[in-house]
């Protein structure tokens, strides 16, 4: 399973409607300082609920909206809701028909081999909502935190390696990386259960 292509309208700098898509193997992402490439990144965090776990760069959902004044602070005046949706390819079966049915809540779910995850914050004069959906089925974001978890896509674990990560890692403790092979070898998930165990 793989990322195919990432959907963001009105989100951050991307205040148009903008698909871009992903290779299977490898993509990356250039261009000038301040175009957008983070922005990219952080797009995929808030679509799959990862974004208070992997350090979106945001102090509110809301700052994520397009907001034509960003530069100078002033206020926008434009619908306020951003939406984001990431394209799984699941042509491999990674995931099955049934946990997506599950997941979903609905048999409705379209052809499985494409897993959208899609995710919208909108904002009004005093509150804001965020809504989550599976194939246009609307969900919570633990359903589609435990569905993604089926396929090893857990939001402690090192799908996405940030910036400073790397830097984190070589300076820790050398239990501290130890830690962290055993949350990317799943073994972690076994210890955590051990001390409930334990506790109780
Ligand atoms: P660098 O190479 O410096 O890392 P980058 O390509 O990663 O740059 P980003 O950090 O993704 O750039 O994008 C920063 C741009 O996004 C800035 O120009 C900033 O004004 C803009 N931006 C951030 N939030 C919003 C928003 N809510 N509305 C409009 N523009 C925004
Ligand atoms: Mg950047």
């Amino acid at each position: 399973m793989y990322i195919k292509a990432l959907v963001l309208d009105n989100f951050k700098s991307f205040g148009r409607k903008t698909k871009i898509p992903f290779y299977e193997d490898f993509t990356v992402v250039t261009g000038p300082n301040g175009s957008g490439k983070s922005n990219i990144i952080d797009a995929v965090l808030f679509a799959l609920g990862l974004a208070r776990t992997r350090g979106i760069r945001a102090e509110k959902l809301t700052d994520l909206i397009y907001n034509p004044g960003h530069e100078d602070g002033s206020a926008s005046g434009g619908p306020r809701e951003a939406t984001v949706e990431v394209i799984l390819d699941n042509a491999d079966g990674a995931l099955t028909r049934s946990q997506v049915v599950n997941a979903a809540g609905s048999e409705d779910v379209g052809d499985v081999d494409e897993i959208r995850i899609r995710r919208r914050v909108k904002e009004t004069e005093d509150n804001y909502y965020s809504y989550y959906y599976l194939n246009d089925r609307s969900v919570n974001l633990s359903d589609i935190q435990d569905l993604l978890a089926q396929a090893g896509v857990t939001p402690e674990g090192y799908n996405v390696v940030m910036q400073g990560d790397v830097t984190e890692i070589i300076n820790m403790t050398p239990h501290a990386r130890r830690e962290i092979i055993d949350e990317i070898a799943g073994v972690a998930e076994f210890d955590a259960k051990k001390e409930d165990a334990f506790e109780e």
